[in-house]
């Protein structure tokens, strides 16, 4: 201890060596060889620091600021050893020489130790090659981004949040008319007449969802404004974009007036389509009424001279039949069996134009209505052998005495209609389908050619002669008006020889 004090109170002193030129022998040369060496190792080494603390002031971003500190005090004290072993050639004091050599000592292990630490981070840095390839990278990337947005059919236009105009592509300068210098740097407000706040809040609300629902984007109609001050109809689809220069908002935008015009056009198409179909519609109810009139008041006027000529036929048969010639008898039956045959024609025309007048919707059950049909259809079931199976048939809403005439048309229909060599069968469905029922009638008769399909259901429309099969073609006819009448429709598939299905739909909750 004793030693530690008297070294620092001789610090300075320099009384117990000689200066270093008498201490041995040292020719000129050797000497200032050696005082010149020190003194060029010593100016080498306070100047490394300052050249260091000069790069440093300068690049703030510097990495591994302490490391520059570490290094300028490890290499101004190395230097100062050298200055004081020059000096020593005059001033011997060793003391402050061993002093300053303990304090490099000290800073240079500091500086191991602080290097050591720095390892693993210096080696996870990326090498020059590496940032030299992520630089490429990043160029090809950007490149890329580039011809993509030059490419795109829409015009682009990405914008920082204060609505400046960072990016376009060559659409926005077609669409807008204006150079891209002209925009860059400007108000997208330019471009459209929409407030930018309006973009900003759906943009700040896109990247407030993004974090939590993915990426985004919205839709916004608005209209453009382009270099000549016209305006035109956009759609423009707004997305963030997160960068370190904060939220960018790109803004794709589409001209659609085109778009625009073909909706406008098509609508206007619709409507006065509709209001033809109005028009149409209501042209045809008023010719339908006038129809049904007129063939209600033919056929009820008509009534009254065919009664008075079938009963003078009747007072001409009564009196002078036999009496004269044979030619006039039968010209007799002829104009009686024709009359017969026109009060049978009218009566039926009168009971056609009548369907469904002043009567009342009714809710029915249609497996009763198939058994009172095929109650009064008995006698023609049991001669024929006729065999008639059905589902379990649905409850409707309709007018009964129709409905029945229906059932009974069809059902008769498939009986006379029959094959020669074969017993009538016939199947009756109903099936629930888009809210209506569908009911078939099926039967194993002698079919009907396709060419026919539509025409049967035409007034006093017959494919067969009197002779051949009875009736005066008014039963499918009257089957239409009914189910039209109940809001539905009635068509038949057939085949000659195979059989007919005859269907109808009748709403659901009529
Ligand atoms: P009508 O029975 O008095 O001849 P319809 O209007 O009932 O008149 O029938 C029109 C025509 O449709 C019939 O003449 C017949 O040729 C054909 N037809 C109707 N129902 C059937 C059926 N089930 N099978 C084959 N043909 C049919």
């Amino acid at each position: 201890m004793q030693q530690v004090f008297e070294f620092f109170e001789k610090l300075l002193d320099t009384s117990d060596w000689p200066p270093r030129w008498h201490c041995g022998k040292w020719s000129d040369f050797h000497g200032w060889l050696f005082i010149i060496s020190d003194l060029l190792v010593w100016s080498a080494y306070f100047v490394i620091p300052l050249i260091i603390i000069r790069y440093i002031s300068r690049r703030q971003d510097a990495r591994f600021f302490k490391l520059y500190f570490f290094f300028a005090g490890f290499i101004l004290a190395c230097g100062a050893t050298h200055l004081i072993d020059a000096f020593a050639f005059w001033y011997p004091a060793y003391r402050l020489n061993a002093l300053f050599r303990f304090a490099t000592g000290v800073f240079s292990w500091a500086t191991v130790i602080y290097l050591v630490r720095l390892l693993p981070v210096a080696f996870s840095l990326r090498s020059s090659n590496q940032l030299e390839a992520e630089v490429e990278n990043r160029r090809q990337a950007e490149y890329k981004f580039r011809n993509l947005l030059e490419a795109a059919p829409d015009s682009m236009v990405i914008m920082d949040e204060s609505g400046a105009i960072q990016l376009v592509n060559a659409q926005t300068e077609k669409m807008f008319g204006y150079g891209r210098a002209q925009m860059i740097g400007n108000n997208v407000e330019m471009l459209m007449i929409s407030k930018f706040e309006r973009l900003l809040a759906i943009g700040r609300s896109l990247r407030d969802g993004a974090a939590t629902a993915g990426p985004v984007m919205e839709r916004v109609e608005c209209f453009g404004k382009n270099v000549r001050g016209e305006q035109f109809p956009i759609e423009i689809s707004l997305s963030p974009m997160f960068t370190d220069e904060g939220l960018l908002l790109t803004a794709t935008i589409r001209d659609v007036s085109e778009m625009k015009r073909l909706e406008r056009e098509i609508r206007e198409a619709n409507s006065s389509l509709e209001r033809k179909v109005l028009l149409r519609t209501a042209e045809l109810e008023v010719k339908n009424r006038e129809l049904e009139q007129f063939a209600y008041v033919a056929s009820h006027d008509l009534q009254e001279p065919l009664r008075t000529t079938t009963s003078f036929v009747d007072l001409l048969r009564k009196r002078y039949y036999g009496q004269l010639d044979s030619n006039a008898d039968q010209y007799l039956d002829f104009i009686s069996q024709s009359s017969d045959r026109m009060k049978v024609l009218i009566h039926n025309l009168l009971d056609y134009s009548r369907l469904g007048k002043e009567k009342e919707l009714v809710t029915l059950c249609c497996n009763e209505l198939l058994q009172d049909v095929l109650h009064d259809l008995d006698q023609s079931i049991r001669e024929t052998n006729a065999v008639i199976h059905s589902v379990t048939l649905p409850q409707i809403t309709g007018y009964k005495t129709e409905m029945k005439q229906l059932f009974q048309n069809l059902v008769s229909n498939s009986i006379k209609f029959r094959k020669k060599d074969s017993d009538p069968a016939i199947d009756i469905n109903a099936v629930k389908e888009n809210g209506h029922w569908t009911f078939s009638f099926k039967d194993n008769g002698i079919g009907i050619n396709p060419t026919f399909h539509e025409k049967i259901f035409v007034l006093f429309q017959r494919l067969h002669k009197r002779s051949d099969y009875e009736g005066t073609g008014i039963g499918l006819a009257y089957c239409k008006k009914i189910v039209e009448l109940h809001g539905g429709k009635i068509w038949v598939e057939s085949l000659p020889q195979q059989g007919s299905t005859f269907f109808f739909t009748i709403s659901e909750t009529q």
